[in-house]
């Protein structure tokens, strides 16, 4: 095994990270994961996932994780309302008998962040994640990398894999690619105690997901296991929005306002999403990486999840930042390869390879999301779909 005796350094403990420690560990490699949350019980942000058959759910099985995931993921959880700008359902999973089980290849069960999470860093051996750790630079040291921390700290590796997500701090040693903003912003909020909060939106949502489209404008809402639910607020906006906008969004009720000009003809009920004093909200420009991604590869250092490849939100982000995990573990480890450059390589291959199917694929959803038929296109999408 070429990583035999060799130290590898994950920088980056979101799923994809913790995903290859945990591989790499199974085939007995030394690694370690810096990251840079301060400790395993810091809020991880962000809506359900679904796990795909193909990718995550395969990587999960390869981690002999699938009965842990079984024993946390949330059933119902994967079933979807597409509605109109007034909350019309024109689309609608609860009626389906069933959206399928294990072993279906369009079975794609949802599970929290933060149980993922800790599926994963339980998984893991004792030790093996060095909270705390904001990588601030890296540099050549020998045959390996000095890593340089935020609080002063370093560490030495042979081998070091960024998976430190969309804004990587490793992408620029390997690469000098970087996202690209689409021209799209979202809100992202959270409402605490959605039953009480926010009464009717969460009986809308009936512990599923919906998807409201209109007027060019996107909206979406997806319970979580704690009771709160996430929101999406997605629009056409100017890269520099947060400032030129001049929104204080720790106040809502700017935010009320906001809304109200933005999404106008939108449908009232929607504004109860305001009303909880307890919501935060925060924005994020999507941005993606260009099509045609590619970069010389090096001989110890590569990169996976978001910060290879981040794409705007497409349902896949987790799943491939998991796949990534897997395919550079068999690389590194299934010992047709006599150098590390090689394994590296044939990896960086398989993940271009993808990203360029993915990247057209999003790139064509962002175009009709947010164009004046989208509701219509979802829909036949959803209908087509098998299950
Ligand atoms: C609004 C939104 C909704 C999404 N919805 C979905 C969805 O429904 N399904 C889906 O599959 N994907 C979704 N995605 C995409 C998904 O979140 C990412 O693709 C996925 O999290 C990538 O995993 P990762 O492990 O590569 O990176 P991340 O999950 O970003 O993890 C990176 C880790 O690195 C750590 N880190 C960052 N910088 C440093 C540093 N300097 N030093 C040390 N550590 C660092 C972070 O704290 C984090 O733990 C969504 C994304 C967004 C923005």
């Amino acid at each position: 095994m070429i990583v035999r005796d060799k130290k590898v350094a994950v920088v980056g403990g979101g799923p994809g990270g913790l995903t290859l420690a945990r591989l790499l560990q199974l085939k007995g490699a030394a690694v370690k994961v810096y990251e840079r949350d301060t400790n395993r019980n810091v809020r991880v942000q962000g809506a359900t996932l679904d796990l795909h058959y193909e990718s995550g759910l395969k990587a999960i099985e390869a981690a002999g994780l699938m009965d842990a995931f079984k024993a946390t993921y949330r059933p119902g959880n994967d079933r979807y309302r597409v509605t109109d700008e007034h909350a019309v359902i024109h689309y609608d999973e609860h009626e389906k008998e069933s959206t399928g089980d294990f072993g279906d290849e369009w079975f794609r069960p949802e599970i929290d962040r933060s149980p993922l999470r800790d599926i994963l860093l339980d998984s893991l051996q004792p030790d093996s994640v060095v909270w705390n750790s904001h990588i601030v630079l890296l540099e050549r040291s020998g045959n390996g990398w000095n890593i340089i921390f935020r609080n002063g700290s370093t560490a030495y590796a042979d081998i070091v894999v960024g998976a430190d997500g969309a804004n990587s701090k490793i992408r620029p040693v390997v690469t000098p690619i970087a996202p690209v903003y689409t021209g799209v912003t979202l809100l992202v909020g959270n409402i605490p105690d959605a039953e009480k909060n926010v009464p009717i939106l969460n009986a809308l949502v009936k512990g599923g997901k919906i998807t409201a489209l209109g007027k060019c404008r996107s909206l979406f809402l997806s319970e979580k296991g704690d009771g709160s639910l996430d929101v999406y607020i997605g629009w056409k906006a100017a890269l520099d929005w947060a400032s030129s906008s001049g929104i204080d969004l720790t106040d809502n009720m700017q935010v009320l306002a906001w809304f109200k000009e933005e999404f106008a003809g939108w449908d009232e009920l929607w504004l109860e999403l305001f009303d909880c004093p307890e919501a935060e909200f925060t924005y994020r420009p999507l941005h993606g990486m260009p099509l045609g991604l590619h970069w010389e590869t090096q001989p110890n250092i590569t990169l996976l999840g978001d910060a290879a490849h981040v794409l705007p939100p497409n349902g896949e982000g987790v799943n491939t930042a998991m796949l990534d995990a897997l395919n550079l573990t068999e690389c590194l480890t299934n010992g047709k390869f006599t150098e590390l450059k090689q394994a590296i390589a044939h990896y960086e291959n398989q993940m271009f390879e993808r990203f360029t199917e993915e990247a057209e694929t999003t790139a064509a959803m962002m175009e009709w999301m947010y164009a004046l038929n989208a509701r219509q296109v979802m829909i036949d999408m959803m209908s087509e779909m098998p299950g």
